[in-house]
Order: structure tokens, then C-alpha cells, then sequence
């Protein structure tokens, strides 16, 4: 039997329930409890330096952030990523490392769109919930952020996200519903924003109701740093732990709160119980080391799988190691972008350099020029040097993208900077052997100069092995797989969130609902520059017949794809449902599963996917409630949201539900429900009869029906000569009901 824990003064309880300094909870000696420390996250481990900035960490592997984790589509590389920070936060004695981060990317200026992973719930949750379960299998604890619907930077602290309950829960829920479900995170932390007027570190339904009564939660809820408002409601919501401290006045205010009776001490008694049981969970980990060289290595797999290749006109890429000449352009060669800014910096352990790795990489003349001024501005004398080099060489590879993301703002547009635009459009003129390598957090528009060039290789923010990663793609060491996890549109305007992003005055209307990027552009038909989805290989894959067969479980899928090309290689399958007819609006395909499957040259490999029933459910807000509607589904397999190979389509039993009728229930729902038709029915028939009432032969005539169905059927009663008086109505909802 566990010892029993000694109690907690109230006083004590409430310093608990606080931060010590910024990164440590409060020691309570009377009751053995030490500090324990959280740190960030998500992509490396940045324990505060005692030298250097406040953002400056002891150095740690830079893994790459969430937007190129993501494009993996791949979670057994995220789990061995979540493994691998696990092993480095044991190593510097860290019990809680405040990742992942799977808020949507709602638009592509979400300020912290590097440190997410998707525009789509179901790839942000498979992915996220392995890298939990990695770390959290080192006897290190994971902090889900954050809680929720916090999809920009603008006004972060304050702002409310004004969204429907459909699209919370189908979209920005989602992902923490599977991650919290299934692979049971220690922590989640409460975000800044308010939600729909409430903040959530303050809000009840979200924290409480949701989270762990829905749920089953049974972690702590820590705030954001510095997002708690009024410590009383924090901790009435369901909050725990607020971050950072000390918050002595406060501590004290909670206390007289609860000695005063305005705070029922049971919650605190809880918020603190909870805190007790993290620091005593954080005892059983093991103290350990790590290997740098490993993680870096596993950092450059990680990254090279990243990667997509969006173009490749002719098979220019890969490059050859011999013979060929190259000009790389672009200081972002040598002075690479890896990750973003904010709190998720990481001092990394090394840095590897395009430039260097590349002319390490092959035995013809390298010719490297800047192209443009390190702060990312034009230089007519540098970009003439570029031009020189491309034209004397047989390749030119043009570094640019995007000059900085960080947390704390959003982007203010999605074009280059105008210095990169010119370096490509010149070079490509010079030279018609262009490769274009993107540095970025978030996506930029590429179609202003896309026509331009025969290649593009999307390099996102790759982390410290980034450099070795892109040659190893560009050399075909690794043959690209990586796919997008968010579209890259046309142009800002086209996109779905584009009206109603950020907001004003302290509100930003989810206007777009369950249309969040794909979901968006596929509903409005709308072009898009590359597709969700998309990224090629340097081999080639076609997909055979599709089979699907419903279960209890849900639908199994299942496909054979050959690699008919000449490289071993990696295919991502991908399986987009729909549900033609369905009652609800819903968008005209989404993400339901998906696999990372390595296919030699020549062979073909049988895909299986699971598709979960419960993926497939959507929420009633009539019933409060997730429900699966029963039909036949349409499971469409292919290597893009929009390049859709096979469809097998099959037939899935409803779930048993019934939508109470009410007297406020319209005639054509009381119609449409077997047991009110009849009962209905039976009335009007028994009003023709005695030759009254408005609506006799209703039924019978469709004509009729169109014209009186959106009647509510209490509303009949005060009809001339209606029999319906409230109180037959009243005998009718009971009989429907009964
Ligand atoms: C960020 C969190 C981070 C925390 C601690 C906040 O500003 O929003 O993501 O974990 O700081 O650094």
C-alpha cells in the first residue's frame, strides 16, 4: 500500500498550486515534495542557460520543429524523435517538457504555425500522440498545448476565438481529444486566448467538463506562462499548476478565499492533490545520458524525411556527385534558418551547413554567392555575382525563404522577401537549370516565380542537421517522401480563414468553420498551388484496386502500390472519406488515414489502413454528442488530397440514435420519425374527419407538406379550428417519446 501522503496546509495547497521561479514548482518541505522542472519544448530541450539571453538554453539537439515533423506523415519517427527528447530532458534533469504543440494552422500567418503541425486534425493527433507516448516512455512528462483554439499570435493574451461548437469540436478539439485519450499526456496546458469569452485557464466546461470529465483526464492542467487572470477561477475551472511564480500575493489570496468561503477547498484541495501526484510521478524517472552524436543523427533522418519535393520538372534532382557543376546561391546557405523564435528556441548541440555539406558532397567546382545581404535585402552587386556564378555552372541551387517566424506575432503576408523573388527570377533567366531550396516556417506563395524554375525543394525549418538533410535529398541519398501537411494556395485571398483572421477588437470569428484549409478549398472548388497532401519522389508508384470492408472497429482499407520506378522509395497512401447524402454538412473529403510505406524498386507492397469508427463520427448538436451516420462511405486512396488513385466505397451501420421530438419540432420532423409520423398522423387524420383543422391530408400532399413543414408543430395550435391545443401536443411529444 502507498504510504499515505502527510496533509497540505491550505497555505500550503495554494503555493503548490503556483510556479516557484519560472521554471520549477513550489518544494513543500513538511511534505517531502520537491520542485520539479518544465521546461520547453517542443523540439529540443532549452533549460535555461545561466549565461545568454532569456531564450538562451544549455545546448541540446535542435530536432526539427512540428512543420517538417509533420511532413513525415510518418508517427514512427516521431515516437523515436519523443524517445530520443525524453532521454535528453532525464539527462539534464528535466520532469516535464512543455510540448507538443498541435494547436491547427488555421492560416498560413499563424505566427507559430513552425511549432504545429497541421491544417488537419487527424495527421496533427496521430502524429502528436506518438511523440508523447515516446517521452512519456522515458519517465518524462509531455504538456499538451495549447488548450485550446489558440490558431494566431495577435492579441494571443486576450483575444477571444469565437467558434461553434462543430467546428470545436471537430476541428480544433480533435486532436486533443485523440492525444489526451490515447496516449495520456501528464499535462495539458491551458492557452493564453480566451474561448468563446472565456479564458482558458478559466474555463470550466473546457478544462472540466471536457477534458477530464469527457475524457478522462487525470493529469494537470498548467497554464500557458502568465496566462492566469484571476487565480480563484482558474482553479474553480479546473486549472492546477499556474506557471511561472513565485505568486506569493496571489497564493495568499487563494487561500483567504478558500478560509472565507468563496473558494470551495476542495478544489484547491484537488488543483494541489494533482501537483502532488506530478512531482511524485517525476521521482520514478531515472537519471541517464545521451548520445550527441545519435540524436544528431537521428535529427538529420528525421529532417531528410521532412523534406518535400515539390517540383521536378525533366528529373533535374537529384543532382550527380560528378561532373556537374554547381552554384549555390543564397545566404541562407551558409547561414541557415532551422527553427523559429519564442520560447521553443534551442541552443543546439552543432550546426550543419548546406554549403558546407554540398561541396563536401561532390567532386565538381562549387561556386557559392550570397545573392543577397544577411539581413535578407537586395544587393544589385551581390545578386550580379549570383547571376555570374549560375550562368558558369551547370546547375544553380537558389537558397531562400522566409526571413523570420517567431511567437508573439503573426506573419504579415506570405510572399519572399522581395530580394529572394529576385535572386530566383534572375538565376532561373541566367541559368534554366534552377533548383529552388525553401527555408521556411510557414507556407509561402510560390506562384509568382514557380513557372520560372524546373525544381523546387521545400525545405522548411529542418533543425540542426538541416544542412546535411537537404543534400542528402538533393543528392538522392534519400529519395524525398516527405508530403504536405498544410496546402500552399494560390494566394493569401483564396484562402478559407482569409476573412476573419486575426480579428479585431478582442475577437476572431472561426467564420470558415469545419472548412479549415483543405476542407476550404476543396468545398469551393478553388485552385490551390500544391495540394494537401502532396510532395513527390524520384521513383514512381501506381496504385492498384481499392477494397474496403466495414467492422466493428470501423473500415479496413486496403490497396496494393508498386514502386514502377528505378529507386527504392517511400509512398505516403492516403485515404480521404466521404459520405455523399450525409445529413450534414460536410466537407467533400477529409483525412482518414494514412501510411508511410517503404516500397523497393519494382515491388509492389499490399497497404493496409485502419480507419477508427470513431474518426468517422461528426457532432450532433442537436444530441450534444458524436455520432457516426450510417451510409455508404467513400474511402478515395491516392498520393493527394487532390490526386486521388483508387475508391471503394462501403457500407457502414449507423449508430442507434433518435432525436427526441418536442412540441418545438417542426411537422416535416415529426414526419420523418417513423413513431411521430404515425401518431401525427393519426391527429390530423382524426381533424379531417370531424372536417377541421388547417393541415388535414397533410401528410398525403407533398405540395402541402413544402409549404407547412417548417411549421413547429405547437404553432398549429392556434390554427382556426386545430385540435392541437397545447395540451394534445403535450399527450403527442410523450406518446413520440415514450
Ligand atoms: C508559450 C508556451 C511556452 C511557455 C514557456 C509561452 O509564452 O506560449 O508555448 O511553453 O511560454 O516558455
Amino acid at each position: 500500500m502507498e504510504p499515505t501522503e502527510p496533509e497540505l496546509t491550505v497555505a500550503e495547497q495554494a503555493a503548490l498550486t503556483s510556479g516557484s521561479d519560472f521554471w520549477h514548482t513550489t518544494p513543500i518541505g513538511s511534505a517531502a515534495l520537491p520542485a520539479v522542472t518544465l521546461t520547453d519544448g517542443p523540439h529540443g530541450v532549452r533549460l535555461q542557460a545561466d549565461t545568454g539571453g532569456p531564450l538562451t538554453g544549455q545546448p541540446a539537439t535542435c530536432f526539427p520543429p512540428a512543420v517538417a515533423t509533420a511532413s513525415t506523415w510518418d508517427p514512427s519517427l516521431l515516437r523515436r524523435m519523443g524517445e530520443a527528447l525524453g532521454d535528453e530532458c532525464r539527462a539534464m534533469g528535466v520532469a516535464v517538457l512543455l510540448g507538443p504543440g498541435i494547436n491547427l494552422k488555421r492560416s498560413p500567418l499563424g505566427g507559430r504555425n513552425f511549432e504545429y503541425f497541421s491544417e488537419d486534425p487527424l495527421l496533427t493527433g496521430m502524429l502528436a500522440a506518438e511523440w508523447v507516448r515516446g517521452l512519456q516512455s522515458r519517465g518524462v512528462g509531455a504538456s499538451l498545448k495549447h488548450f485550446a483554439v489558440n490558431s494566431q499570435e495577435t492579441d494571443r493574451m486576450r483575444v477571444s476565438a469565437d467558434v461553434d461548437e462543430r467546428t470545436l469540436r471537430e476541428m480544433y478539439l480533435r486532436a486533443f481529444q485523440r492525444v489526451v485519450t490515447q496516449a495520456r499526456p501528464w499535462t495539458v496546458m491551458a492557452a493564453y486566448n480566451k474561448v468563446n469569452g472565456v479564458y482558458a485557464s478559466q474555463h470550466r466546461w473546457l478544462l472540466t467538463e471536457v477534458l477530464r470529465g469527457e475524457w478522462g483526464f487525470d493529469g494537470v492542467v498548467v497554464s500557458d506562462w502568465g496566462a492566469v487572470a484571476d487565480r480563484c477561477a482558474a482553479v474553480a475551472a479546473g486549472l492546477d499548476l499556474a506557471m511561472p511564480g513565485p505568486d506569493g500575493a496571489r497564493d495568499r489570496e487563494l487561500a483567504d478565499a478558500v478560509r472565507e468561503g468563496r473558494l470551495d477547498p476542495a478544489l484547491l484541495e484537488r488543483a494541489a492533490g494533482r501537483v502532488r501526484a506530478l512531482v511524485r510521478r517525476a521521482a520514478g524517472r531515472q537519471p541517464g545520458g545521451y548520445d550527441a552524436d545519435a540524436h544528431h543523427a537521428l535529427a538529420r533522418e528525421i529532417a531528410g524525411r521532412a523534406v518535400v519535393l515539390l517540383k521536378n520538372d525533366g528529373g533535374l534532382l537529384p543532382l550527380r556527385a560528378r561532373g556537374q557543376s554547381l552554384a549555390v546561391l543564397g545566404e541562407f546557405a551558409r547561414t541557415p534558418r532551422y527553427q523559429g523564435g519564442g520560447s521553443s528556441q534551442v541552443t543546439p548541440t552543432r550546426l550543419d551547413y548546406a554549403l558546407t555539406e554540398i561541396a563536401g558532397a561532390t567532386s565538381a567546382p562549387v561556386r557559392f554567392a550570397p545573392g543577397y545581404a544577411a539581413d535578407g535585402s537586395a544587393d544589385a552587386a551581390l545578386l550580379a555575382e549570383a547571376v555570374r556564378a549560375a550562368r558558369d555552372s551547370d546547375v544553380a541551387l537558389v537558397f531562400a525563404g522566409t526571413l523570420h517566424e517567431t511567437e508573439g506575432a503573426d506573419r504579415d503576408g506570405i510572399d519572399l522577401p522581395e530580394a529572394h523573388r529576385q535572386l530566383i527570377e534572375q538565376v532561373a533567366a541566367a541559368n534554366p537549370r534552377t533548383v529552388v531550396v525553401l527555408s521556411n516556417g510557414a507556407v509561402v506563395r510560390t506562384s509568382p516565380w514557380d513557372a520560372l524554375v524546373p525544381a523546387i525543394v521545400e525545405g522548411w525549418l529542418l533543425g540542426q542537421a538541416g544542412g546535411s538533410a537537404i543534400a542528402d535529398v538533393l543528392f538522392g541519398w534519400v529519395n524525398p517522401s516527405g508530403r504536405l501537411a498544410e496546402t500552399i494556395p494560390l494566394k493569401l485571398a483564396d484562402h478559407p480563414s482569409y476573412l476573419d483572421f486575426p480579428g479585431e477588437n478582442g475577437h476572431v470569428r472561426y467564420g470558415e468553420g469545419i472548412y479549415v484549409g483543405y476542407r476550404g478549398f476543396d468545398a469551393r472548388e478553388q485552385e490551390v498551388a500544391y495540394p494537401f497532401g502532396f510532395g513527390l519522389s524520384y521513383t514512381t508508384f501506381e496504385y492498384g484496386q481499392a477494397s474496403a470492408v466495414a467492422t466493428d472497429a470501423g473500415i479496413e482499407v486496403r490497396i496494393p502500390v508498386a514502386n514502377t520506378g528505378g529507386r527504392d522509395g517511400r509512398e505516403v497512401v492516403q485515404v480521404y472519406v466521404s459520405l455523399p447524402g450525409s445529413r450534414v454538412r460536410r466537407p467533400p473529403r477529409e483525412l482518414k488515414a494514412f501510411a508511410s510505406v517503404a516500397i523497393a524498386a519494382g515491388q509492389t507492397a499490399d497497404v493496409a489502413l485502419t480507419i477508427a469508427r470513431d474518426d468517422l463520427a461528426y457532432w450532433d448538436t442537436r444530441l450534444g454528442r458524436w455520432v457516426v451516420e450510417g451510409g455508404a462511405y467513400h474511402c478515395a486512396v491516392g498520393a493527394s488530397s487532390r490526386d486521388l488513385r483508387a475508391t471503394a466505397v462501403v457500407e457502414v451501420a449507423g449508430d442507434d440514435i433518435r432525436v427526441p421530438l418536442t412540441p418545438d419540432s417542426t411537422i416535416a420532423e415529426w414526419f420523418a420519425d417513423p413513431r411521430g409520423a404515425e401518431l401525427l398522423g393519426q391527429a390530423l387524420a382524426a381533424m379531417a374527419a370531424s372536417g377541421s383543422g388547417p393541415a388535414a391530408g397533410l401528410a398525403a400532399d407533398p405540395g402541402l407538406m413544402a409549404f407547412l413543414g417548417s411549421l413547429p408543430l405547437s404553432r398549429m395550435a392556434a390554427f382556426p379550428g386545430s385540435t392541437l391545443t397545447p395540451g394534445a401536443v403535450d399527450k403527442l411529444v410523450a406518446a413520440a417519446n415514450g
